[in-house]
């Protein structure tokens, strides 16, 4: 066998499409990677405009490409990040990806008339498989996103953690502050909480700071964001929102949670929270100084009997 025959039949076997097309765009090789995935004989498409064969290219853009290969004796290429797939072809893995279709690596590659000549006188497509690139980078992806939720979230009630809580405070000062918008705070604790993991142990515990999230959740705007400052302490952020919106809220939580029996084995737990309530002003110099305000605001809750809402008043 001779280098040009092995060098034939090695193209035959490997793992990726190869097609070849003239100045013309009509096919002159189509190997056995190309017959299989698309489905086609070699026979009935060469000589075929390419564009005939497959109507659903991206015409002008494939056109371009192949001419700058036809005028520039250059190389291409065409990653499957910029565009998943060129030809359309089912991928044969095991793997799931958002895309049904095989993404693909599409190179380029001048075919000269004679090895010493510059004059290009076909070009071969090269068509890689890279569903399993496409599928792991698109898993990867997903789980730093995943970590990304994970980094922010207080494990036990989903919540926003301290760390989260606390940034978006931040910026949600620094906005109120430049636009003169209204910004309240809501500070609540649970009322002897200590009483109730007592009677109930730690999990029923637990389960009422999971349910009393919940159950706020379903009350507050997409743009309120409660976070759990401490064990059994919450705070949650309320943009354009003034003291006496952030206290009918807070008040109405009180009153509707105190009466919301939770479920816990035999048990219907009823627990109640104490709550602070401040709204933002110019005077302040940071968040921590609507936390300590809330939590005075707070303690008066908890001094005057517990299961009260508090406004914070200079
Ligand atoms: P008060 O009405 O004055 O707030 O009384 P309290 O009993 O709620 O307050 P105290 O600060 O004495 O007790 C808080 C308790 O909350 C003690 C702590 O073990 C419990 N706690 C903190 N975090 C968690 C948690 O994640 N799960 C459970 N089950 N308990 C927690
Ligand atoms: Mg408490
Ligand atoms: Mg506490």
């Amino acid at each position: 066998m001779n280098a040009f025959n092995i060098g034939a039949s090695l193209i035959e076997k490997i793992n990726s499409g190869v097609l070849v097309v003239d100045e013309s765009f009509n096919i002159t090789f189509f190997n056995k990677f190309m017959e299989s995935h698309c489905l086609l004989k070699s026979k009935d498409v060469l000589t075929k405009n390419l564009f005939d064969v497959f109507n659903d290219l991206p015409e002008k853009w494939l056109k371009r490409k192949i001419q700058s290969v036809f005028m520039l004796n250059t190389p291409g290429f065409s990653s499957w990040e910029q565009r998943q797939f060129v030809f359309k072809m089912r991928h044969a893995r095991p793997v799931t990806t958002s895309s049904e279709y095989m993404a693909q690596n599409i190179t380029f590659l001048p075919i000269l008339a004679d090895e010493s000549g510059s004059e290009v006188e076909q070009v071969c497509i090269l068509v890689e498989d890279v569903t399993d690139v496409c599928f792991y980078q698109e898993k990867l992806k997903e789980t730093l996103e995943q970590l990304e939720v994970v980094s922010r979230t207080d494990g036990l009630t989903q919540v926003a953690n301290r760390r989260f809580w606390e940034e978006r405070f931040e910026v949600e000062l620094e906005t109120a502050n430049r636009y003169k918008h209204p910004l309240s705070l809501i500070l609540f604790d649970l009322d002897k909480f200590k009483q109730i993991n007592d009677t109930y142990g730690h999990q029923g515990g637990d389960l009422v700071l999971i349910e009393i999230t919940k159950f706020i959740k379903k009350k507050l705007r997409q743009v309120d964001l409660m976070g759990r400052y401490g064990g059994e302490e919450f705070g949650i952020i309320l943009p354009n929102t003034d003291a006496e919106g952030a206290f009918e809220l807070a008040d109405r939580i009180r009153t509707e949670f105190a009466q919301f029996p939770i479920s816990f084995g035999n048990h219907k737990i009823l627990a109640t929270i104490s709550l602070g309530v401040v709204e933002y002003d110019p005077s302040f110099d940071s968040y921590e100084d609507m936390v300590t305000r809330a939590d005075i605001a707070l303690y008066q809750s908890k001094a005057s009997g517990r299961n009260t809402t508090s406004l914070y008043r200079a």
